[in-house]
């Protein structure tokens, strides 16, 4: 089944700055992959909306989540609410030579749509997947998902038909009579790695980091 490029329904067009907007999947599935946090919205039934921070995995044309089968705000996306899904990833800092024109350097992908339940039959499978993206190489080590583990926990599917995707990496875009302002101007970028593995107080076995932590990169 085909699904619609990004920015190709009309809530989805991007008309701030349509430069920014990036029109094909790729783009989408390469921030999604990028991300580990997305922000899920729902509004309840008494109209009030609420963000809620998650963690996420793509699976082909869908992004899964997970939730407890007692969250409120869970329940209300199982229940078919219309959600709004986005993943931000910070690149930068814009130091223009004005503040107007200072910004951000960001991929950003944003889902609308509404949540499926993903089938009980299903579920360990999802779970799996969503592991495998979190922390790959684990799984291997794992035990099993225990029967209760599954029974308390709800795994919501949203398909990617609509999109959209906005890629800010330019430089100061500054006024032509800010030119001259003799300060300095550019962009100061910002990365994410992951640090030294710190041991559980509790470990009880001299056990040292597994190896695939350090095929862990961001
Ligand atoms: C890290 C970060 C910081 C930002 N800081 C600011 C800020 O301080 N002030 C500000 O005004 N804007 C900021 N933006 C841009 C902001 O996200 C919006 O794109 C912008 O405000 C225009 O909103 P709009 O509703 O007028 O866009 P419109 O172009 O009218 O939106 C139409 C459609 O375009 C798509 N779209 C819009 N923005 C995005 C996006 N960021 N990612 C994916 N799809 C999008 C959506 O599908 C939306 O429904 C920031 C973005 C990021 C990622």
């Amino acid at each position: 089944m085909s699904h619609p490029n990004p920015g190709s329904t009309p809530r989805t067009r991007v008309r701030r700055l349509p430069e920014k907007a990036a029109q094909d999947r790729a783009a989408l599935h390469a921030v999604l992959d990028a991300g580990l946090v997305a922000h899920v919205a729902i509004t309840t039934e008494d109209g009030r909306p609420f963000v809620l921070p998650v963690a996420y995995a793509r699976d082909g044309e869908r992004v899964l989540i997970h939730g407890s089968t007692g969250s409120r705000l869970f329940r209300g996306l199982a229940a078919g609410a219309p959600t709004c899904l986005t993943v931000t990833l910070l690149d930068g800092v814009v130091v223009a030579r004005s503040a107007f024109e200072s910004s951000m350097h960001y991929r950003s992908a944003m889902v609308l749509g509404a949540c499926t339940v993903v089938p009980e039959q299903d579920k360990a499978t999802a779970l799996d997947l969503i592991t495998d993206r979190l922390l790959p190489g684990r799984r291997d080590e794992l035990r099993p998902h225990r029967p209760k583990e599954l029974a308390a926990t709800l795994v919501l599917a949203l398909t990617l038909d609509e999109t959209s995707v906005k890629i800010s990496d330019s430089p100061p875009d500054d006024e032509d009579d800010d030119l001259d302002t003799p300060i300095w101007a550019g962009v100061v970028p910002i990365t994410e790695h992951f640090g030294e593995p710190v041991s559980a107080p509790d470990l009880r076995f001299d056990i040292a980091p597994p190896h695939y932590l350090r095929t862990w990169t961001r």
